[in-house]
């Protein structure tokens, strides 16, 4: 395993829309085990494809030590609305407020795969919510309502 490098805000390659993961090989099981590494040594709650330059639909999430590698991951099912601060491995100190749904359903391959069905809520479904908007390019700086003190403090987009 090795730690990789956590692309930062202002880098045109956060903003691309990635593509569907197709070989489920060791080449992704050594990127998922790097991105695992690379967001403990970080402390982060989620890391996404594009933040380590890979443009490929995978994302990983740790929450309440539960862990999950989400590998063309799609929400099929979302219920509620919940504002908390959020923050950003990519993104550096700022932390603001998101609204996101509650409850989601996910449907996802894991790293061999296989297709997963997951329930979850709260922070769970928050992270995973964040990890797959970076798939499509889109941070939570984007969202949150409070982007006007993001940018008047110098906050890239
Ligand atoms: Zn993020």
């Amino acid at each position: 395993m090795a730690k990789r490098n956590v692309i930062k805000v202002g880098e045109t390659l956060l903003r691309k829309k990635c593509k569907p993961v197709k070989d489920f090989d060791e080449d992704l099981w050594e990127l998922l085990d790097d991105m695992k590494e690379t967001m403990h040594a970080n402390d982060g709650m989620g890391l996404a494809g594009p933040q380590v330059g890979v443009l490929r639909r995978l994302a990983i999430v740790e929450v309440n030590n539960m862990f999950l590698e989400l590998i063309n991951p799609q929400i099929i099912h979302s219920e509620g609305d919940w504002v908390e601060e959020e923050g950003c491995l990519s993104v550096g100190n700022f932390r603001g407020r998101v609204s996101r749904p509650y409850k989601i359903t996910v449907t996802s391959c894991d790293r061999m795969g296989e297709p997963f069905t997951l329930q979850c809520e709260g922070w769970l479904a928050r992270c995973i919510c964040h990890e797959l908007d970076h798939l499509d390019g889109v941070l939570f700086i984007d969202k949150t309502l409070d982007k006007e003190k993001y940018l008047k403090n110098g906050g890239k987009i």
